[in-house]
């Protein structure tokens, strides 16, 4: 079965805040999660290898042995003023982890705006012009060459492309590959998760998927203040918990849609300086990611567990010098290695010298997850209603599109 299609539907899914919070914010994600199918990979190739007696020895995720990568997205979306302003200027010392998508529709007369986020020298990115997605390659074409032409008049060429919502189609991952994308980052797609390459058909696209965790700013539609200390906890929470699973610290917001992230400086300071308080967690922007994540996939090597002198040793190794190893020989702790004493080898004996992660007792483990719930019914009169506002929602942004394109045309 072809995941990709497979995956490409969405729908609304609940998200643990606290206990207390009866009521569970959700996002339209993807139906389908592959994360799950991954973990179970994992926990049979880890059982075989405890049966067998022999280690289970994986790629490390982040470079350099760190435990977790923090990074922050900030989708352009409205162009307030203010709102943008206020979030640059709280952003500034965190500059080199943050990437910036540009709705170009938002940002048309406003090329000051665009200019002083330019100024920021922080990585932007294309988040189309239209904050939609069709099913068609030539308006995909279209909708990325318009906020492209934007940002070419303030010498910013993008290199990574953010979703708009959770709209996603396949057309508009191949034109964003024809045209040399380096990452994507979908929410209808993926979310909090490890980095991949998205399945194309029987290969994968060459774009490194950049998933982030979901809820970013929207908690004041469901009655929660970005300014409370149960959002404050929240994210304090989840990167407690993204540090102790060895998981990716990927927070997203809003930085120009008034009442939003923009607004409230203490929190954005806070998630950053909460993310950065551990010294073993690595940062940079999404490019920096991906380039990380293609030089992970490019290391290589026969690594064998020699048996007879109980040690682990890796012949033929190509690799950067900051991809490290993971060496697994029980279930509650493993070890990091670099590339380096697996080509010297490692006697097991020996593993204690390196740096262990210890994989029990994860604190707030069901915090930012999704809650199993019983699916919600949908009545045919609502499907209908959904099918119509989808429907004139296509033709509005078909419009739209015809229109951005004959006036920047003739500006
Ligand atoms: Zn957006």
């Amino acid at each position: 079965m072809n995941l990709f299609k497979r995956n490409h539907k969405v729908e609304r899914k609940y998200i643990f805040i606290n206990k207390l919070l009866g009521k569970n914010i959700w996002e339209n994600l993807p139906c389908k999660s592959d994360k799950i199918i991954r973990k179970k990979n994992k926990e049979k190739a880890l059982n075989e290898s405890l049966r067998t007696n022999s280690p289970l020895i994986e790629k490390w995720y982040w470079p350099n042995g760190a435990r977790s990568f923090f990074s922050f997205r900030a989708d352009m979306d409205a162009g307030n003023e203010e709102s943008l302003l206020s979030f640059l200027e709280t952003i500034g010392p965190w500059s080199k982890s943050l990437s910036l998508f540009v709705c170009g529709k938002a940002y048309v007369e406003k090329k000051q705006l665009l200019q002083k986020v330019a100024d920021l020298k922080a990585e932007v990115g294309n988040h189309t012009y239209t904050h939609y997605v069709f099913t068609g390659r030539d308006r995909n074409l279209i909708n990325l060459e318009l906020t492209e032409q934007l940002l070419a008049s303030v010498n910013i060429k993008p290199l990574g492309y953010v979703g708009p919502a959770s709209f996603f189609h396949t057309s508009m991952y191949d034109v964003l590959e024809e045209k040399g994308y380096d990452y994507t980052s979908s929410f209808g797609l993926a979310h909090d998760d490890y980095p991949f390459f998205p399945p194309k058909n029987a290969e994968t696209y060459k774009m490194v998927e950049i998933p982030f965790h979901c809820l970013g700013d929207r908690f004041h539609k469901f009655g929660l203040e970005l300014d409370s200390n149960d959002v404050r906890v929240f994210f304090e929470q989840l990167l407690e918990k993204k540090y102790h699973r060895c998981e990716p610290m990927f927070i997203y917001g809003h930085p120009d849609i008034p009442g939003r992230m923009g607004d409230h400086p203490d929190l954005v300071k806070h998630i950053c300086e909460k993310a950065l308080s551990y010294d073993d967690v690595c940062t940079g922007n999404m490019a920096d990611i991906a380039a990380w994540w293609k030089r992970r996939h490019e290391a290589t090597a026969d690594i064998i567990y020699d048996r007879e002198n109980d040690r682990v040793i890796a012949k033929n190794y190509h690799g950067s010098e900051d991809v490290y190893w993971s060496i697994q020989i029980s279930e509650d702790c493993i070890y990091l290695v670099s590339g380096d004493d697996l080509q010297k080898g490692i006697p097991l004996e020996e593993l204690k010298l390196y740096k262990k992660i210890n994989l029990t007792a994860t604190p707030y483990a069901a915090i930012g997850a999704i809650v199993e719930s019983s699916p919600t019914k949908i009545s045919l009169r609502t499907k209908i209603g959904n099918f119509r506002n989808k429907y004139r929602r296509n033709k509005r942004m078909i419009r739209e599109l015809k229109l951005a394109s004959l006036s920047l045309k003739k500006g």
